[in-house]
């Protein structure tokens, strides 16, 4: 099999052949068939996030052992199954859940495998589906995507299940607007799962009106331009006083300023992207203002669970999808390095 993987930190992926290996156990082998290309694998492949101020939070710290296969976005076909696997049959179209914990420590037991400090993640600790193969450990981790095409499907794994999951820490979803920052493809597809969560209405902001424009076509009430010196005051006005939740996609300083500084009193803030780096806030006011800062990281397996029964009930979430061969997957990278990405690019091998 090929696999497409980290050799070194910075370096363009590289094409490795290994014999397919077989299932033993509970874990099962899918032959790939979509792998959707993240922004975090832009910074898996760097083996770094940056933390601001000149420091840097290093993946290989972390855990990350090269060389490792990248893609943790995948649908694949089971072609075998370990003796201990229960519930799955071969010909199967399975989704896999990448975030997978160790199984043995107290949020694993509660089935908060995402909080886990010793995860296990597919295309991030473990091999991942930039391959004609993907070996998942368990079954708990696979869910039947039934007839939905895979290259639709594939996002919900990462982009779909973290939205979600964000989505779902706003308790105010259905009744006062939500502030989404970044209408990239975690964006858009934030924006459409809010729709199917029956959220009131979404306020996007983006620094880049071709982002801004796929936005107002995918049913923003109003879109902000994050750039603007006057950001802050557009959602205030927008909102009659301030947000009660702003989910910020992005996590950029800039992006940090624009969500926390639009709040407004008891109103939450939630960080999910990892574009990296600092931002400064006043203390008196968290306490006298009832702010929340948050942070959200993927979903559960359980989220997971709902997510797919979600789109069973409402169909997949209108995100503009491009397929284009495993083989195209350093170019692919670039481009959405570059910014040129509208939506997903979801490989095929
Ligand atoms: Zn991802
Ligand atoms: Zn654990």
């Amino acid at each position: 099999m090929r696999m497409f993987q980290v050799c070194v930190c910075g370096q363009p992926l590289q094409c490795n052949e290994q014999p397919t290996p077989t299932p033993k156990g509970g874990e099962v082998l899918l032959k790939v068939l979509a792998a959707g290309v993240c922004h975090s694998d832009l910074h898996l492949a760097d083996g770094y996030f940056d933390l601001g101020g000149g420091k840097k939070l290093s993946l290989t710290d972390r855990g990350m052992k090269l060389p490792v296969t990248l893609g943790h976005e995948n649908v694949g076909e089971v072609v075998a199954v370990g003796p201990e696997a229960k519930g799955v049959k071969v010909g199967e179209r399975m989704l896999a859940d990448p975030w997978i914990g160790c199984g043995t420590c107290g949020p694993c037991q509660r089935g908060e495998d995402n909080l886990c400090r010793a995860m296990r993640s597919l295309g991030v600790f473990s091999n991942g589906g930039y391959a004609d193969y993907i070996m998942v450990p368990d079954t708990r981790y696979l869910f039947d995507i039934g007839n939905l095409p895979p290259e639709r499907a594939a996002p919900l794994a990462c982009s779909g299940v973290t939205t979600y999951g964000a989505l779902k820490k706003v308790p105010t979803l259905k009744t006062e607007p939500t502030v989404i920052i970044g209408a990239g493809g975690l964006g858009l597809m934030c924006l459409a799962l809010h729709k199917m969560m029956g959220g009131h209405s979404a306020i996007v902001v983006d620094i880049d009106p071709v982002k801004r424009a796929a936005a107002r076509e995918a049913g923003a009430a109003h879109i902000v331009d994050g750039a603007a010196p006057d950001a802050v005051q557009q959602i205030v006005n927008i909102t009659n006083g301030g947000a009660w939740a702003a989910i910020d996609l992005v996590g950029s300083s800039q992006s940090a300023r624009v969500g926390y500084d639009s709040l407004i009193k008891g109103g939450k803030y939630i960080m999910v992207g990892l574009y990296g780096g600092d931002f400064t806030v006043s203390l008196p006011p968290i306490p006298m203002r009832a702010l929340t800062i948050q942070g959200s990281y993927v979903g559960s397996p359980s989220e997971m669970g709902e997510l797919l029964d979600l789109v069973r009930r409402t169909g997949l979430p209108p995100v503009p999808v491009a397929t284009r061969p495993l083989d195209d997957v350093n170019a692919v990278m670039d481009e959405l390095r570059a910014g040129k990405v509208i939506g997903r690019v979801v490989l095929q091998p």
